[in-house]
């Protein structure tokens, strides 16, 4: 409609013999419409004057708003306010339409005379009385409207997804050898009469036979060469049906598109059959051109209740899919992700799954991923992709996998046998940087046992064999309740005897038979040696870290009970807390301007200012607690920590 047109209509007043009305049908009616039938754009329309039942005295012959309704639109416009206003809202959203009374629902409008209900019918029709046909005919308008708008939508996305091409011909082949490859099985009906079982493997479809086979036992195909697990049928029936997301990049003009599948791997009757049977769905699709990603899912589209190819209105698919990695490189040719290694990594084993969004969208970010894939190390590829921040664990700049990983050259190829994660990495780093002879499998028994300690106990093997740490540590197991407590005790009393320089090839030196008193000389003598200049120069450090300190308090405080934590206001705070307590917090301020670790001080909260336990994290996690001469949390603190890990640590974590 041409509202500059409607303006111009001349306002109608209300008849004066109508103003009888409100009277006779008082307290319902709100408003008296005034209907008649005028001509815009060649077409009849109903023209529709409203006039407010008012107190009596004031001026009712004024209208306060007049709608007008055509075939396929209406609108209202505001006769109350100063210059035009109009109001695209339906009649019913507008004004009190009706209310529930005693005898059911009454109209809160009356129609003013025969003539009003006469305009009414002819734009609306007869079949209900006029003004609850005036309601449905605004109604079906707005959903015409809303079926129009929907329609364009629509249209622009069928246009997309009739682009997307079919799969590859051999996919069908890649889901029995490849994709499935977490659920290879060796297949036999028990048959308690013979010693021999027919067995069928699941991958290759060939038969053999086996001597006693036991469920769930692994055992080698001989005809595939494939590690599989023997499954009795009859045992094994819900196990045999398995579902896995699998992703398919295919071509597209000036990039490439990504199509995800549900599908469902269906073994039960295999043995009967001989042929596998798949069936799955296409839940997600997305394309790429250029830096630039569209996402698509298959479900409910906006209001209705069908299922249909949809806009994906989350940022990004976070699916996690077995990769088609045949055709990545034609696919990827030409394109951003030319190089981006993800063949290798999405490649790395059958049946490894792939958050692939998540692997596009952070490469153009990192491109070294492309290096890290190429050399194996996955697991800090995963961790990269899962959003794990670096630590600054990587030389982001680095120009070669040396420089990257900030491990001496000859040492990669220790570093792809161990395949470490970001913080195996960060300790891998100082403990090769110290030219300590290391294997992969020395590292991981470190690692497995010792944890967030590995990093000492492995450079102590300077001074002494693994061996005859572990037989050291091993005597004193029972001198705290926490062996990790012990293990930590040693490794930081070592790190004091370095910085004093201390004979440590000398055994009595190296394993004080008094551990934690030798622990506390040579802290108190280390803080000594340092102390006058090391003040000042945490006071300078300190500076530089305001904002994060400040930043760590929205972060990790918290109040809970009699408890609450606190973050120290510079690192002179940490060293004096180390002093307050007795325990050797204060060696770690330069670790915490460096970044390498947090330390945050538990308190009562009606003394906050007053030392009581001091809490490291590292890797999200709390790795110690320690209160006055290193003792340990009673359980009402452990309880408090537990909460302040929840709230605190998860959160900062998601
Ligand atoms: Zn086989």
């Amino acid at each position: 409609m041409q509202k500059r047109l409607l303006a111009k209509m001349p306002v109608a007043e209300l008849d004066p013999q109508h103003k009888g009305l409100f009277e006779q049908t008082a307290p319902y009616v709100r408003f008296i419409a005034h209907g008649r039938t005028v001509e815009h754009e060649g077409e009849k329309i109903l023209l529709l004057h409203f006039f407010p039942c008012r107190q009596t005295g004031e001026d009712d012959a004024k209208a306060a708003f007049r709608t007008f309704i055509g075939k396929t639109d209406y609108i209202t416009q505001e006769l109350t306010c100063q210059g035009v206003k109009w109001k695209t809202g339906a009649l019913e959203n507008i004004i009190p339409w009706e209310w529930q009374s005693a005898k059911g629902f009454v109209s809160a409008v009356i129609l003013a005379d025969g003539e009003s209900v006469e305009a009414c019918r002819r734009v609306v029709g007869n079949a209900l009385p006029p003004l609850e046909a005036l309601r449905d005919h605004q109604r079906k308008i707005i959903t015409a409207r809303l079926e129009a708008k929907h329609q364009v939508i629509k249209d622009r996305i069928d246009a997309v997804m009739n682009q997307f091409p079919d799969l590859p011909d051999d996919f069908e082949e890649w889901l029995t050898l490849e994709a499935f490859g977490h659920h290879r099985f060796l297949l036999y009906r028990n048959d308690p009469k013979k010693k021999e079982q027919a067995i069928l493997c699941n991958t290759c479809l060939r038969e053999f036979e086996h001597t006693k086979p036991r469920h769930n036992q692994a055992h080698t195909c001989p005809h595939c060469g494939r590690r599989a697990v023997f499954k009795s049928v009859r045992k094994a029936q819900r196990t045999l049906r398995n579902w896995i997301q699998t992703a398919v990049l295919l071509p597209w003009p000036g990039g490439f598109c990504v199509r995800y599948f549900n599908v469902c791997r269906d073994d039960c009757k295999l043995l009967e059959t001989r042929k596998v049977s798949y069936s799955s769905s296409e839940e997600y699709r997305e394309v790429y051109v250029e830096d630039k990603c569209e996402m698509y899912n298959y479900g409910k589209f906006l209001s209705s209740s069908t299922n249909r190819w949809c806009d994906n209105t989350q940022q990004i698919c976070f699916t996690k899919a077995v990769v088609y990695c045949r055709n990545l490189p034609q696919v990827t040719a030409g394109t951003p992700f030319c190089y981006s290694g993800l063949k290798e990594y999405a490649g790395r084993e059958n049946g490894a799954e792939t958050r692939l969004s998540s692997y596009l969208y952070r490469y153009p970010k990192m491109p070294y991923l492309e290096y890290l894939s190429k050399l194996r190390l996955y697991r800090i590829v995963y961790e990269l992709i899962e959003n794990q921040d670096n630590k600054k664990v990587l030389n982001e700049r680095g120009k070669n996998a040396a420089e990257l990983l900030l491990v001496p050259k000859q040492h990669i190829r220790l570093l792809q046998e161990i395949n470490p994660s970001l913080s195996d990495l960060e300790i891998l780093q100082k403990v090769l940087a110290a030219k300590v002879q290391l294997t992969a499998s020395m590292f991981w028994r470190v690692r497995t046992v010792y944890q967030y300690d590995a990093d000492g106990i492995l450079l102590a093997t300077k001074y002494a064999s693994m061996q005859r740490i572990e037989n050291y540590l091993e005597k004193r197991r029972g001198d705290d309740k926490e062996y990790s407590h012990t293990v930590r005790l040693w490794a930081d009393y070592v790190g004091f005897c370095e910085k004093l320089g201390y004979d440590l090839q000398n055994d009595f030196v190296l394993f004080p038979r008094h551990l934690k008193k030798a622990h506390d000389v040579a802290m108190r003598r280390s803080e000594a040696l340092d102390k006058a200049g090391r003040v000042k120069r945490l006071g300078e450090m300190s500076k530089g870290m305001t904002a994060i300190f400040e930043q760590m308090k929205v972060q990790y405080g918290f109040t809970q009970g009699v408890f609450v934590m606190r973050v120290p206001a510079s690192l002179t705070d940490i060293v004096a807390e180390g002093h307050k307590l007795r325990h050797c917090v204060g060696q770690y301020a330069e670790k915490v301007a460096d970044g390498k670790t947090t330390i945050l001080f538990l308190r009562q909260a009606d003394k906050p200012k007053e030392p009581y336990f001091t809490v490291e994290i590292r890797g999200g996690k709390v790795v110690q607690c320690r209160g006055n001469k290193n003792c340990a949390a009673p359980p009402e603190v452990k309880t408090f920590l537990a909460a302040w890990e929840e709230k605190c640590l998860r959160r900062a974590a998601a």
